[in-house]
């Protein structure tokens, strides 16, 4: 069947090529261990189970995890052993199985997650470069979506990322995730057990992008919302020869948008340190917990 799970709509037959993407039909994933360095409601105590997926169907000029959206790094994992690596995060102790750049897989997944009946809540952490309709397939499947949204303007996410309908289709998959699930739910302990929790990277010499998304959100979404305004951009890749993204965010552009969202009274914000700029926050891909 030719593949239009993503806006790229490539329209390719994936068990005999590559779309935009960058893999076939099968699941490639790049890692499966717990991850400590998420959001608190994410992470807890115990960690998160993250499980990064190969390729990427947005796969931005700065991406921290080039090798793995690139598809470079990564092995074939059958949907049986899919789960397998599940149950062993489960009995880990994390707080959640975390689908990590899951979008190209949307179709498969919704299908291991009809069979898979995790006991913790499953996590969609993705780009936000989603179609509703392949959104629609997850229904009452993912407990915690944390989906990006990356960019406003489309000259630039056309420039960082050749998508210049990224908002487009942004803006509506994270209202279909909301009509889905709702705001965001915790328990007992603060941690995520329903709903949607917005991530936001404030990229360097961006302002106004973080500006204009925050404003759509306070215009669009319930007060409460859940947002976390992330401070931890590196120059990573092409863009190191990328200005302004070849520098690191400034601590005067942060404060700048972390005002903006209390001015718009935002109330449900996580922010973060400035010292979460850092590559050792990125994990390493080394195939690690693929091995069962
Ligand atoms: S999921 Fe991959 S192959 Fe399918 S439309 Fe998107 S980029 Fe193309």
């Amino acid at each position: 069947m030719k593949c239009s799970v993503c806006p790229r709509n490539c329209g390719v037959e994936r068990g005999n090529n590559i779309g935009f993407c960058s893999v076939g039909d099968e699941f490639m994933l790049a890692r499966a261990a717990k991850h400590e360095w998420e959001e608190p409601c994410i992470s807890g105590v115990n960690g998160s189970g993250t499980v990064f997926f190969s390729g990427c169907s947005l796969r931005c000029a700065f991406c921290q995890n080039y090798e793995v959206s690139r598809a470079s790094t990564g092995a074939q994992v059958s949907e049986d052993k899919l789960m397998r690596i599940f149950d062993s995060l489960v009995e880990q102790g994390v707080h959640n199985i975390n689908l990590v750049t899951p979008t190209h897989y949307t179709e498969k997944l919704a299908a291991v997650l009809s069979k898979y009946k995790s006991p913790v809540p499953v996590v969609w952490n993705s780009s936000g470069y989603e179609k509703v309709e392949s959104l629609q397939m997850l229904e009452g499947l993912v407990d915690v979506y944390l989906p990006d949204i990356k960019f406003f303007d489309a000259a630039v996410s056309q420039k960082y990322a050749g998508a210049s309908d990224y908002f487009e289709y942004a803006s509506k998959a994270v209202l279909e995730m909301f009509r889905q699930v709702g705001a965001l739910e915790t328990d007992e302990n603060g941690m995520a057990k329903k709903g949607v929790l917005i991530r936001h990277l404030v990229l360097p010499g961006n302002v106004s992008q973080s500006f204009k998304i925050l404003e759509w959100i306070s215009e669009n979404l319930p007060e409460d919302t859940a947002i976390s305004l992330m401070s931890q951009y590196v120059p990573y890749a092409k863009a190191k020869e990328m200005p302004p993204l070849d520098r690191r965010l400034s601590s005067r552009e942060y404060s700048m948008v972390k005002q903006k969202a209390l001015n718009l009274g935002l109330e449900n914000v996580f922010f973060q340190q400035k010292n979460s700029a850092s590559e050792d926050y990125i994990p390493q891909f080394n195939l690690e917990g693929l091995d069962l």
